[in-house]
């Protein structure tokens, strides 16, 4: 069956012409049968003068309400198609990540508007972020069938990017046991992520390289990793040679994961698991000074109006991290806010290594790793920043 047509406003074409995946609700032409379309299905979308400009996955109901899904007028959404977009990402992590550990689709730098989907081996975890995706997981899971073969599928539909689509939020097992671990191979260790666990079922692969980088300057060093979540920055730490490294998490099941993950890769004797709020554990704790501290929160800003006090957070966070790091030291200062940018957080960041009354030296300023590519019209969708910084 052919998609409907729906055209846009005169002039509303020129974002779209320059390669931008996105249409804005106020860029359509308000017909009936564009306000009838159901969410997420496909459309042709045509300019106001009826040449065509591709297939988009349409929502009547919210801002952004077209991703592209094909330049060419003529292409079929069928299981083609999504077969067709999963082979070819999963070609790039097969070149980038062997070990089939990697984030294996992420949205629309694959082509898969608001589709993300993390692979652990032979285990998949499934994020439907859009109405596109969700209404279209039944193909899309037939797709995954048929390039990888999973032996188990997680259904995590629980982001905030689905309610802003209007989808319920819900996580489930859809194939595979709903209770056994899942283990992540990454970086040359292991960690244990549980998927009915309250908070998150999985595990962030898009610090892999930021975790390699600082524990790869941690051999002999006492480390603190504040919220460590299953221990990806600190156990490695450990892994590579740290003599001892504090892991603290606010999360009882963060705690368990954290030891878990150590006595996996046999260092529990030189990781200390500790309970407790960040904040609070930073201003209080007495040890000595560490050689390598890592502060890599949750996002402090959910949402555009929360940038300033989340920058007020990130300052505070790296004053009082900073205070806990020897001199000659290291310092990583994480955020994943997709609201903050690359510059504010740095200058926060900056700002808050002066409160502390250091002097410092920036080694690295890097993002995800390249299994969470980035759209070349949607810079803003690289929301992954870590500083490395030296401490006098
Ligand atoms: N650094 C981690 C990712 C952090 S995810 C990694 O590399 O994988 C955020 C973690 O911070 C979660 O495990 C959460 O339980 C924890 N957390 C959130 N708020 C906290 C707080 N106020 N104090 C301590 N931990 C907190």
């Amino acid at each position: 069956m052919l998609p409907p047509t729906v055209h846009l406003r005169p002039g509303a074409d020129r974002r779209a012409r320059a390669g931008h995946p996105w249409l804005y609700s106020n860029e359509l032409a308000p017909t009936p049968a564009w306000r009838d379309h159901p969410p997420g299905a496909p459309a042709l979308v045509c300019d106001a003068r009826g040449r065509p400009l591709g297939v988009y996955a349409l929502h009547p109901h919210t801002l952004l309400a077209g991703r592209l899904l094909a330049a060419d007028p003529s292409t079929p959404i069928d299981a083609a198609f999504f077969a067709a977009r999963l082979r070819a990402a999963a070609a790039l992590r097969a070149r980038l990540y062997p070990g089939g550990h990697h984030r294996l689709v992420h949205a629309e730098a694959d082509g898969l508007p608001g589709l993300v989907i993390d692979r652990y081996g032979s285990t998949f975890a499934v994020q439907p972020n859009s109405a596109f995706a969700d209404r279209h997981l039944p193909a899309l899971l037939d797709a995954l069938d048929a390039v990888c073969a999973p032996a188990r599928i997680l259904l995590r539909a629980d982001s905030g990017a689905r309610a802003a689509e209007g989808l319920p939020l819900h996580t489930d097992v859809l194939r595979g046991s709903p209770t056994d671990p899942i283990e992540i191979q990454e970086n040359g260790a292991t960690f244990v992520a549980h998927p009915t666990e309250s908070q998150k079922t999985g595990w962030f692969f898009d610090q892999r390289e930021n975790r390699a980088f600082i524990a790869g300057l941690a051999a002999g060093a006492r480390a603190l990793d504040v919220y460590s979540y299953a221990g990806g920055f600190g156990v490695l730490c450990a892994v590579r040679g740290a003599a001892h490294v504090t892991c603290v998490d606010r999360s009882a099941e963060a705690v368990e994961r954290i030891a878990q993950a150590a006595a996996a890769n046999a260092v529990a004797p030189r990781v200390l698991p500790v309970r407790a709020e960040a904040f609070t554990f930073l201003a209080a704790d007495d040890a000595p000074p560490y050689d390598v501290v890592i502060a890599d929160p949750p996002a402090f800003a959910k949402a555009r109006k929360d940038v300033d006090p989340a920058l007020r957070g990130y300052r505070k966070l790296a004053r009082l991290a900073a205070a806990r790091v020897a001199p000659g030291g290291l310092l990583l200062l994480g955020s994943c806010s997709h609201h903050v940018d690359p510059p504010a957080f740095f200058d926060t960041c900056a700002a808050g290594l002066h409160d502390a009354g250091r002097t410092a030296r920036l080694l690295r300023s890097a993002g995800a790793g390249p299994d969470h590519p980035i759209h070349p019209a949607l810079p803003e969708s690289a929301y992954l920043k870590a500083l490395v910084f030296q401490l006098d």
